[in-house]
């Protein structure tokens, strides 16, 4: 990292250095909270994939990293968890810079969640089974029988701009464990963490080619790494339509996928929710990060006998909420990613008006005090919501939230299924039991109980219907970056005692 006319620069890391791109092509990485560039990354394209993926299947293959024990590996592991905590500042402030993430959530949640997966899955990696015995059988004759459990190979890790850092993690921390090499392409938005990343873990001890970062055009770049033939798995989190084409392309080359995609995910408050924590929590579940997050509650269905109040408090409550400079202490709420993202929000706000809903706070572009020049939404609550209307069926990714009413449970249920995406739902109620029954009801892959954004280091995170499929975090990723392989050895030691030979000799 240099800084070259006040910009910060980025170039490739393949085989643990930094290296420009092949074209000698650049591009802007832009800071959204003030909409200025902080700086230039290099543009890869084909040759470059083909560079970082040939690295990475030599350093595989060479066994320096794929052949070492789980407990080294996991030493490894501890010793990057412990560099990113000694760099846990830079890294912050190169994810809050091109993100719009705040300080407060980077500092306090984003850097302690990847630190602690990191130290987890080295707990997890050296407790699994690699090996598992199978019990002798009769049929179809004694022998020993065992099932291996081993890395795939290449795995690419396609990115999003979110939570860059932490979206990283999940698919390295397990895809190292399990002793695979790593080709990671992050979003274009948001480069500059990864990369630092990936130095850290060089400095950790991982052996240089085990982990590459290339950067540039999904469009192009990106698809020239899905359909590579030395690529043997892709873990990708975005958009479902990008997640859509990532399939179809994966498939020439027969490629094992994990897709985790976009979600429109339910929070039903019951009549007898305890409101003092439904109305701050519903507001955490979709305004944190100005709602750009998978798995935000961006649809609460709230029962009649309680509708208006809940409204009332929601709007009261999200008007509390400070925006500003992420990098402010003070600051709650970032700006949106980039100016695209903004004008896609600005647009779902438009459709919400057009179709009838009732806006009863935020609704446009938050300007004035230094917000000028960023991409900052006001948090909006659209009252009134028919499930069929827009912005109640698609992923806005932004800070609005969609109201819904409903009259009996059966109703809400219907509801909160009703909906292409299965990322998470909540249910806010004092009514334990209630409140286990309905989950059972939910087609999601997370549902929380007077809670959100709950996740854990050794909890499954995944989609049902089309957010995707595929686990991460939690043993359960360690899981999607192995293959089994099952080996068999004969315990009949004598020809006359294998019948199954005669089927073709007579
Ligand atoms: P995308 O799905 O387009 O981008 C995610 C990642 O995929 C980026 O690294 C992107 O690269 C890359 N990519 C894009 N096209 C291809 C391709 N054809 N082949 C391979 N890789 C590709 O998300 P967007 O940034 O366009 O955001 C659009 C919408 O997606 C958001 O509004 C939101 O609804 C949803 N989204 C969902 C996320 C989630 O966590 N589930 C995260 C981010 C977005 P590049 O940046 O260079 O284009």
């Amino acid at each position: 990292m240099s800084v070259t006319q006040q910009l910060l620069e980025f170039p490739l890391f393949i085989n643990g250095e930094r290296v420009p791109a092949d074209s000698g092509e650049w591009f802007e990485v832009i800071n959204p909270a003030y909409g200025i560039p902080v700086a230039r990354v290099a543009k890869a394209g084909r040759s470059d994939v083909d560079k970082a993926v040939r690295v990475a299947r030599e350093t595989f293959e060479s066994g320096v990293w794929s052949r070492r024990t789980p407990a080294q590996r996991a030493g490894v592991l501890m010793a990057f968890a412990q560099k990113i905590i000694e760099n846990a500042a830079q890294i912050v402030f190169l994810e809050s810079v091109s993100s719009g993430g705040t300080l407060r959530r980077l500092a306090g949640s984003d850097i302690l969640q990847i630190v602690d997966l990191l130290q987890q899955t080295a707990k997890f990696v050296t407790e699994y089974k690699h090996v598992e015995a199978l019990p002798s059988q009769p049929f179809p004759g004694p022998s020993n029988n065992q099932v291996w459990r081993e890395p795939i190979g290449v795995c690419a890790a396609i990115t999003p701009w979110n939570f860059p850092l932490i979206l990283a993690m999940w698919k390295l921390a397990p895809a190292l464990a399990m002793g695979n090499s790593v080709v990671m392409k992050p979003a274009s938005n948001t480069p500059l963490s990864t990369l630092r990343l990936a130095e850290l873990a060089v400095e950790a001890g991982l052996p240089k080619g085990v982990f590459n970062v290339v950067t540039g055009p999904g469009a192009s770049m990106g698809e020239a790494l899905v359909t590579h033939k030395e690529v043997d798995k892709i873990a990708f989190t975005g958009s479902t339509e990008v997640g859509r084409r990532i399939m179809q392309l994966a498939s020439g080359t027969v490629k094992k996928v994990t897709l985790e995609l976009g979600g429109k995910s339910p929070s039903i408050v019951l009549p007898d929710a305890d409101l003092e924590l439904a109305i701050p929590g519903i507001l955490f579940g979709v305004f944190l990060h100005s709602g750009q997050i998978c798995e935000s509650g961006t649809r609460v269905l709230v029962h009649d006998s309680i509708y208006d109040e809940v409204v009332e408090r929601l709007a009261a409550t999200a008007a509390t909420i400070k925006l500003g400079d992420p990098m402010q202490e003070t600051t709650g709420m970032g700006p949106v990613v980039s100016k695209q993202q903004m004008e896609t929000i600005l647009q779902y706000i438009e459709a919400g008006k057009q179709e009838g809903a009732r806006l009863v706070c935020g609704g446009k572009r938050a300007t004035g005090n230094g917000l000028d020049n960023g991409y900052f939404i006001e948090p909006t609550i659209f009252a009134d919501v028919r499930n069929d209307m827009k912005i109640a069926q698609e992923e806005i990714f932004g800070p609005v939230l969609s109201v819904i009413r409903y009259s009996d449970l059966d109703e809400a249920i219907r509801i909160a299924n009703d909906t292409i995406y299965g990322l998470a739902a909540g249910i806010w109620t004092r009514d334990l039991n209630q409140a286990y029954k309905m989950a059972r009801e939910i087609k999601a892959g997370t549902v929380w109980i007077n809670d959100w954004h709950m996740l854990r280091s050794d909890a499954p995170f995944g989609g049902y219907k089309q957010s995707g499929f595929g686990r991460e975090l939690g043993k359960y990723a360690l899981d999607e970056y192995t293959q089994l392989k099952h080996v068999h050895a004969s315990l009949v030691t004598e020809k006359s005692q294998r019948p199954w030979l005669s089927i073709l000799f007579s």
